[in-house]
């Protein structure tokens, strides 16, 4: 389905959310898990496109749910990854490749969130990318060392991986997990904040469109420190009974 013109959401792909950029070529915002690789290809294919035209995958992150389908996405597409160097590993035999806690993506084995996935090239904070009018890559460590969001400028989108989440009407902020950094995720949002973006594409949940930048910041002004553990456990009735996110929160 498309967000605003030229920006879609690979529909029905199962826990993490995969993301299309249509310009000339074909750009993804992630790649989901191996199983889905076949709802994008289908989803590309319906909206009069094909596979061959995805040039570029953009990683978020490299947690296993939105990178284990990049080597079969590579296989099909022969697109060019692109991620930032604190979410990879390299090495003399293997180059640069994706790599969470030195454990996903370490073998040439078929085998899923385990296979190794190539880096094309390490991408930094402030470069623009030559991606429909400029896709910013905005350095957010936290939720992972490497986490970046992309800001695609001229629309106001921004795709912020597992850095902030919306479902469809309010914006919320992950829980630590292995390899988060609380000082570092507290610092990240209040650059975050600095930026403007009218639509926000999380890497769960649904896209929010319409004020995204504001409602983020009246969120921090709200609750200024990030959720915990503590925080999710207990709202986990509610979120059982009402469908609030992960953290418990909503705003
Ligand atoms: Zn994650
Ligand atoms: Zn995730």
């Amino acid at each position: 389905m498309e967000i605003v013109p030229g920006v879609h959401q690979i529909p029905n792909t199962r826990w993490s959310r995969v993301y299309l950029i249509e310009d000339e070529r074909l750009t993804l915002v992630d790649a989901g898990l191996p199983w889905g690789v076949k709802k994008i290809v289908d989803y590309i294919r319906s909206i009069g496109r094909h596979e061959e035209e995805v040039d570029t995958v953009l990683m978020t992150h490299s947690h296993p749910d939105h990178s284990s389908g990049v080597p079969p996405i590579r296989k099909l597409t022969g697109a060019g990854i692109l991620a930032h160097a604190h979410d990879t590993k390299s090495d003399a035999a293997n180059g640069v490749s994706l790599s969470y806690m030195g454990l996903f993506g370490s073998t040439s084995l078929p085998i899923p969130f385990l296979q190794r996935a190539p880096v094309k090239q390490v991408i930094e904070e402030g470069e623009v990318l030559p991606i429909q009018g400029g896709v910013r890559v905005i350095h957010t460590p936290g939720h992972t060392p490497g986490s970046v969001c992309f800001l695609l400028e001229d629309e106001g989108v921004l795709f912020s991986g597992d850095t902030i989440f919306s479902n469809g009407s309010g914006v919320s902020r992950s829980v630590p997990f292995p390899g988060y950094n609380r000082d570092d995720y507290r610092r990240s949002l209040e650059r975050l904040a600095e930026f403007e973006f009218d639509v926000l594409c999380g890497g769960h949940g649904r896209a929010l469109s319409g004020g995204a930048s504001d409602k983020f910041r009246d969120l921090l002004a709200a609750r200024p420190e990030p959720p915990t553990w503590g925080d999710m456990l207990k709202s986990m009735p509610q979120r059982i009974l009402g469908g609030k996110s992960l953290s418990g929160e909503q705003h």
